[in-house]
């Protein structure tokens, strides 16, 4: 599936993952973490993975239309300007719209907050055979009342306690969850921000409220660090994306959700029905014109497939032997 070089040295998931040791204060955030290689390869095999992406996706969603209970959460948090926008164009972008979820959590409606914190999240959860994505997620209410000094310890412990029970109630369900921290620095943050001023067409992005986040850059950190550290479960796992580079970030959140899919062990779904049977009666609804014209496609449509199937086969294997081939 293409040439653009596989440089990933390590597995994202490995790397990537935040462990009891994490310092989020000690992370480079302008890193590149088990990728050998800079934008221009970058770049090139994002395209490449996606092609690989958009095919799990579709086997996905043909597992999810025959009864399979399979689905994929993508959760994405980060600060303003962070990248969870460029993550959905970009990476979501690659496969097909018709089978993702995409749900953005903003400031909680009138009925949001008459309902449990997890209610409105709860609606949102993908079907079997979808993606769901969530920019931004139940990870804003451990967030922004702490910061704001809104909740009391014992309701932040609680609130905790119910995420983790929630997500490990996901997985058993059949939803692998995979969730990302896009960590941008507070110079790029400051940057990406008097851009959105400095452009006209930007300004719609910014919200004077931003800045009055900003204002409380080391309260947020110390709350995601917290969060990364208490709800980094084995079901549920973070991990933490330096985002300063945009092209970095969306290189590993393709290659933490192609990974993620290519675990599944997706295959194109039996059917119940006879083919032969099915060609019979279909054939003879048929002109002999048209029969002539569709047998004459026969060995090439086998081709194609065998070749597609070779193709795919190729790239999983390619998307799941990095850490073994190079030896971690
Ligand atoms: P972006 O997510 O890129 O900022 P936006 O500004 O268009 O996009 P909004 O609809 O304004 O999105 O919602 C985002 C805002 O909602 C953020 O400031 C976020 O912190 C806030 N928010 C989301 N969930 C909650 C929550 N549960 N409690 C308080 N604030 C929340």
């Amino acid at each position: 599936m293409g040439d653009a070089e596989n440089l990933w040295t390590r597995d994202p998931r490995t790397v990537l993952r935040a462990g009891p040791d994490l310092d989020l204060s000690a992370l480079d955030r302008h890193g590149r973490p088990g990728w050998a290689g800079g934008k221009d390869e970058a770049k090139a095999f994002t395209a490449r993975r996606g092609r690989l992406l958009s095919e799990l996706q579709e086997r996905l969603f043909a597992h999810g239309r025959t009864g399979g209970d399979r689905a994929v959460l993508l959760v994405v948090q980060g600060l303003d300007t962070a990248g969870k926008g460029g993550i959905v164009r970009h990476v979501i972008g690659m496969v097909d719209p018709q089978g993702v979820a995409l749900r953005a959590f903003g400031v909680p409606t009138e009925e949001e907050r008459q309902h449990h914190f997890l209610w409105r999240v709860r609606r949102a959860l993908p079907r079997p055979g979808l993606i769901g994505v969530f920019d931004r997620s139940h990870y804003e209410d451990v967030l922004v009342p702490r910061v704001q000094g809104l909740v009391e310890e014992d309701v932040l412990t609680r609130r905790f306690d119910e995420i983790n029970h929630f997500e490990e109630e996901i997985a058993a369900s059949g939803t692998t969850v995979v969730k990302v921290a896009l960590m941008v620095s507070y110079e790029e943050q400051g940057l990406r921000l008097m851009e959105r001023l400095d452009r006209p067409d930007k300004h719609w992005k910014f919200d004077p409220g931003d800045v009055d986040t900003r204002r409380s850059w080391d309260a947020y950190q110390s709350a995601y660090a917290d969060v990364l550290a208490r709800t980094s479960t084995g079901v549920a796992p973070w991990y933490v994306v330096p985002a300063d580079r945009k092209w970095y970030a969306r290189l590993a959140v393709t290659e933490l959700l192609t990974r993620t899919l290519v675990d599944l062990d997706l295959h194109w779904p039996g059917v119940s029905w006879d083919v032969a049977e099915q060609r019979r009666r279909l054939a003879a609804t048929m002109s002999e014109e048209s029969l002539r014209e569709a047998a004459s496609g026969v060995e090439d449509r086998a081709a194609e497939y065998r070749e597609s199937e070779a193709a795919y086969a190729a790239a999983v294997a390619d998307a799941s032997s990095t850490e073994s081939r190079r030896g971690g």
